[in-house]
C-alpha cells in the first residue's frame, strides 16, 4: 500500500494516517512532523526549516526531496507508507514519483481530503498536539479529558506557533498556488480519489478504507 493523502492544512491528513498506518502496518511519513522533530533535537536542518515554517511558507523542495529521498530508502518504508503533508508542489510530486521508479514502486492513490475554508479555520485555531505522541486534540470537537494533558500519554498538549491566525491564513494562500496544482496533475494521472473531509474522524476513517478496499 503507498498512498498519498493530500488537502490543505487542517483538512484532518495526519489524524487519519497515523491511525491508519498503524492498523495497516505501514509507515506514516509525515515531512511537517520530521521537521518539527528536527527541530526538537536542535539539527541544522530543524533551524534551517524553522525560518520557513514560522512564516507558513514551504521549505525549499531541495531539502524536502533529501529528507523524503532518505526516509523512503530506510527499510520500514518497503512495507508501505502513507505519506501527509508530502508532496506539496509539482517537483516534489515529480522527485516522489522517480524516487518510487528507481525502486521499482508506484504509488497506488492520491486520497484527496475536500473541506471547505471556514472549517479548515475552525480546525487549525483549535487545535492542539501531544508534545509526546503527536495525538491531535481540538478545543471544542475533541477536547481532552484534563486540559493540556494528552489522555493516551499524559504528555503536555501545545499549540503549534504556525495555527495562529494570522500564519494560518498564509498557509490556507500557500496551499492554494502552490499544492493546488497537484490536484489536476494526480487527478490526469488517475490516482486522486476524493473523501469528504468535514465528517466526523471515524466517518472520514470509513470512507478512507472505502476507497482503499482496505
Ligand atoms: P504540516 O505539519 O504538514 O502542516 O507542515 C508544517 C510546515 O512544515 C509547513 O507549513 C512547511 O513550512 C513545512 N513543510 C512540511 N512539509 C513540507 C513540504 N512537503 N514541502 C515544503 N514545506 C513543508
Amino acid at each position: 500500500m503507498r498512498l498519498v493523502f493530500l488537502g490543505p492544512p487542517g483538512a484532518g491528513k495526519g489524524t487519519q494516517a497515523r491511525e491508519l498506518a498503524r492498523e495497516w502496518g505501514v509507515v506514516h511519513l509525515a515531512t511537517g512532523d520530521m521537521l518539527r522533530e528536527a527541530l526538537a533535537a536542535g539539527t541544522g536542518l530543524g533551524l534551517e526549516a524553522k525560518r520557513y515554517m514560522d512564516r507558513g511558507a514551504l521549505v525549499p523542495d531541495e531539502v524536502i526531496i533529501d529528507l523524503m529521498r532518505e526516509r523512503l530508502a530506510r527499510p520500514d518504508a518497503a512495507r508501505g507508507f502513507i505519506v501527509d503533508g508530502f508532496p506539496r508542489t509539482i517537483a516534489q510530486a515529480e522527485a516522489l514519483a522517480s524516487l518510487l521508479k528507481d525502486s521499482g514502486q508506484a504509488l497506488d492513490r492520491v486520497i484527496y481530503f475536500e473541506i471547505s475554508e471556514p472549517e479548515l479555520l475552525r480546525r487549525l485555531t483549535g487545535r492542539r498536539i501531544c508534545r509526546r505522541c503527536q495525538t491531535v486534540y481540538h478545543l471544542i470537537s475533541a477536547p481532552p479529558r484534563r486540559p493540556d494533558v494528552c489522555d493516551k500519554c499524559g504528555g503536555e498538549l501545545y499549540q503549534r506557533e504556525d495555527d495562529s491566525e494570522a500564519t494560518v491564513q498564509h498557509r490556507l494562500e500557500v496551499y492554494a498556488q502552490q499544492t493546488a496544482p497537484l490536484l489536476a496533475y494526480y487527478s490526469e494521472r488517475g490516482l486522486l480519489v476524493p473523501v469528504a473531509g468535514e465528517g466526523s474522524i471515524e466517518a472520514v476513517r470509513r470512507a478512507i478504507r472505502a476507497v482503499v478496499g482496505a
